[in-house]
């Protein structure tokens, strides 16, 4: 029994380890984050895991102040992720100064944001938020720099950076 369950772990490990190098690329490079990787937590469960003013930002789509975030000043280099699920969402490289007192990018990781269209201004505005975790950054405009065009305007709250 013992000689049998030692053979087929034998056989096991490097199957499971194709089955790895087969999958990992496929995780890395989708458009966008599968149903199944998605969360799903409770308002109670946000509240325990963020502070009141992230919670007011990334899951009441609230907005911060202007000029109010540390990382509107962020020049160095590194990543920034979604503070609700630690999704990276932004690069150092793509973040300019837009001048409104937002962390501003032209561009965003592939398949991190997903947009919706808010009206809460009563001028439509593309909202746009974490892939993952569904959680509220900030709203996409078509005034920024080249070579997008875009500005994403973010909430410092619902972004945790970490230089390279
Ligand atoms: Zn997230």
């Amino acid at each position: 029994m013992n000689q049998f369950l030692t053979r087929r772990t034998f056989i096991l490990i490097p199957i499971m380890s194709i089955f790895k190098i087969i999958f990992k690329p496929m995780e890395v490079f989708a458009s966008s984050v599968s149903s199944k990787d998605r969360w799903n937590l409770t308002k109670d469960e946000w509240k325990l895991r963020l502070s009141p003013e992230s919670y007011y930002i990334l899951r009441e789509e609230g907005t911060e102040r202007a000029f109010s975030s540390q990382l509107n000043n962020e020049k160095r280099k590194g990543v920034f992720y979604c503070a609700g699920c630690d999704l990276p969402l932004f690069l150092s490289e793509k973040k300019f100064d837009s001048g409104t007192g937002w962390p501003s990018f032209w561009d965003s990781i592939e398949g991190s944001i997903e947009t919706k269209i808010d009206f809460k201004l009563i001028v439509p505005r593309t909202e746009y938020h974490c892939s993952r975790c569904g959680g509220h950054q900030g709203h996409v405009f078509n005034d920024g720099p080249p070579p997008t065009g875009k500005r994403y305007c973010n909430n410092g709250l619902a972004l945790r950076f970490v230089p390279d």
